[in-house]
């Protein structure tokens, strides 16, 4: 289903969602440390959540077992959060979140390090994902077509050589964790399905220090790069407006 244009109650719904999922995202970020489980970044996830008022829009979503999605290192996205799986220093640890409040749901994700960098290329492939999903969000506003967006965050992946994985994508979002249409995070200007004010979308470049290959475990969630290099993801749900945008997922 095309995403469609929200109400100014559902739009009132998923900012306060987004709000709440701002609110759990930063105060993880603040704590991640190395010695963790994930699954201790899960429960803590799923408490903030459940006290501020939302609930998790990933559990159970095509049987996801979890509250929040926690991919270390080569990890892309999609990785379980276990008892037994515990975060290095230096580790890469991918966040990502979906909440779901009064009927509405909205999507964001953050990398972090834990501890300090093993290599500044780390670091930098941290930031430089977090600026081509800003370069994306920049582009938004009424009338503009997917691969405006695509293209603008492949730009600065790009003049960095760093890997896009073209396997998963940007996507609607609001009624649905995923509504078409796609919104890939590579493209040509002026090409691409054509949004209008009013509708929400998540987009979400997700960058390798190798190539864009990926491969799914046998767990049959996470995914990770073919190659074994680190990965990093940054995702935002933004609101189509007729000027401009508004980014839902933040305080
Ligand atoms: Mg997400
Ligand atoms: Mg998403």
């Amino acid at each position: 289903m095309f995403t469609q244009v929200k109400t100014i109650s559902e739009i009132e719904a998923m900012r306060e969602g987004g709000r709440m999922l701002a609110t759990v995202l930063a105060q993880l970020s603040k704590i991640v440390e190395p010695g963790q489980p994930t699954k201790y970044l899960a429960k803590v996830a799923a408490n903030e959540l459940k006290a501020l008022g939302g609930k998790p829009a990933f559990l159970g979503y095509h049987g996801f077992p979890d509250v929040i999605c926690i991919s270390l290192n080569d990890e892309v996205v999609h990785g379980i959060p276990r008892t037994d799986k515990v975060i290095a220093q230096g580790d890469l640890v991918g966040l990502d979140f979906g909440v779901s409040y009064r009927g509405m749901i909205t999507d964001s994700a953050v990398t972090v390090i834990a501890g300090t960098p093993l290599k500044s290329e780390h670091a930098a492939l941290i930031e430089v994902t977090k600026e081509s999903l800003y370069a994306g969000i920049k582009q938004v506003k009424d009338g503009v077509q997917t691969e405006d967006i695509g293209c603008a965050i492949q730009r600065v992946l790009d003049t960095h050589g760093y890997g896009i994985v073209r396997d998963l994508v940007g996507h609607g979002v609001g009624h649905h964790v995923h509504e078409e249409p796609n919104i890939p995070n590579y493209g040509n200007k002026g090409r691409g399905e054509r949004l209008q004010a009013g509708m929400t979308i998540a987009i979400e470049p997700m960058a390798t220090l190798g190539s864009h290959e990926v491969s799914t475990d046998d767990d049959n969630w996470t995914i990770r790069t073919a190659d074994g290099s680190q990965a990093a993801h940054f995702e935002h749900t933004v609101l189509i407006t007729t000027n401009g945008y508004e980014i839902l997922t933040k305080l």
